[in-house]
């Protein structure tokens, strides 16, 4: 895969798509050989020059890559701590990295002969990236979303649609993600002969895992050179990312994993407070589980059941974690820590004031940690963060007050 040079990608995962503990194919035995069809499709495909040049030529003129990595200057002078670099994520097409991976998938589909690409979304976030990708490989698309979920990211539906997916209301049990994803399995099991299932984040059973670490190594891979020229041959003291399932996380982390004076942070989103049921923060406080597909750390409630989980950042509203973030961080090669509701949404504001950027609120996790370490470490300290995507899908919210407490006297609603 492009870049993925470092010693810890080439280890992981092991021949079972094992990492450590965690991983593995935990998906019902008859979808045993379409996962064994993508694995072996990927593994030829993804030292192929043809495939490589077609992707790096997707991610220029579609995507708009190489995102810029871009110094915040006036909150690190605030501060006087650490310097804040961010890695602009949010300059992507369709506003977030998830496209890393969606135009990876889309040009599998394609040279696997595929003519369908079938997903579940939240927020309607990977399904737009996921849409847009199909229709630049006029391939078709089949995004499964919660019945709930429909009517509060209207705009993002009607984005999908616009761009020619077919947008499938699972209106089963809670009718939110966890009922998409059953709806959308259960699609894939019907046409996996036909269709490719393009998962939103670096989980479910292998070879996702893996195949999307890869996809989003991109991002790791073009901020080290950049912070290098930057910096003029320094490398971050400190790197951070928010972890639902792992992506944008472990594709930044990519670039450092094998420096260990680079310390890798994971930030989790503490939703309202510590109490099950009001957070998503699964590395914090989960147990080892088994969550579509994947064996690894999951939110629980005592019988085993997945936990409910709430964050303001639906982006970050999931009680599972990919396999290979859950090794990182048991192995103490990734320190965790969380961020409340509230401190996101003071960050959120924080930022777009004071540096012209409005950051996704999951983003706005990483930063607001990101904020935290800078005050406790001299100026000669770097910290770069991964700034995953743009905020515009969450000011109505924000500015309606859903906060939690008033995050900023000079805001009023409907500004
Ligand atoms: C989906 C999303 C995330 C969380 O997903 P990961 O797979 O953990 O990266 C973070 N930030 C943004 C902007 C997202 O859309």
């Amino acid at each position: 895969m492009p870049g993925s040079t470092s010693n810890h990608v080439r280890r992981f995962p092991d021949a079972g798509g094992y990492y450590g503990d965690f991983g593995g194919n935990h998906w019902p035995p008859h979808l045993k050989p379409a996962l064994q069809e993508l694995a072996a499709a990927y593994e030829e495909l993804r030292s192929s020059p043809a495939f490589l040049d077609e992707l790096d030529s997707v991610r220029t003129g579609l995507q708009g890559r190489p995102t810029p990595v871009h110094y915040l200057e006036n909150i690190s002078k605030q501060l006087g701590g650490a310097r804040i670099y961010v890695k602009r994520e949010d300059l992507n097409h369709t506003g977030a990295h998830k496209i890393n991976h969606c135009v990876g998938f889309a040009l599998l589909a394609r040279k696997m002969g595929k003519r369908k690409l079938i997903a579940e979304t939240g927020a309607g976030q990977h399904g737009v990236a996921l849409a847009s990708a199909a229709a630049r490989f006029e391939l078709d698309c089949e995004v499964h979303i919660g019945a709930v979920d429909v009517d509060k990211v209207n705009a993002n539906v009607s984005l999908m649609r616009l761009l020619g997916a077919r947008v499938v209301p699972a209106a089963s049990g809670q009718a939110t993600l966890k009922e998409a994803s059953d709806s959308a399995l259960r699609a894939y099991t019907e046409q996996h002969a036909d269709a490719l299932y393009a998962i939103g984040s670096a989980i479910g059973p292998h070879p996702f895992p893996m195949i999307v670490r890869d996809f989003q190594s991109v991002i790791g891979q073009e901020a080290r050179a950049q912070f290098l020229s930057i910096t003029g041959g320094r490398l971050p003291d400190h790197v951070v990312a928010c972890v639902a399932g792992g992506s944008n996380a472990l594709g930044m982390y990519s670039g450092f994993l094998d420096d260990p004076e680079v310390a890798l942070h994971a930030v989790e989103p503490l939703g309202k407070d510590a109490r099950r049921g009001q957070h998503a923060a699964t590395l914090t406080f989960g147990r080892p589980g088994t969550l579509h597909g994947t064996a690894s750390v999951v939110l629980q409630e005592d019988d085993g059941r997945p936990a409910p989980v709430r964050s303001i950042a639906s982006g970050l509203a999931y009680p599972g974690v990919g396999p290979e973030i859950a090794m990182l961080c048991r192995s103490g090669r990734v320190s965790v820590d969380t961020v409340s509701d509230e401190e996101a949404v003071a960050t959120f504001l924080r930022i777009a004031r004071h540096e012209g950027i409005i950051p996704a609120l999951e983003s706005a996790h990483a930063l607001a940690f990101a904020i935290r370490l800078a005050e406790t470490r001299p100026p000669t300290e770097r910290i770069l963060v991964n700034l995953s995507g743009r905020g515009d899908k969450d000011v109505d919210f924000v500015l309606a007050g859903h906060g939690g407490g008033s995050p900023n006297g000079g805001v009023r609603r409907g500004l």
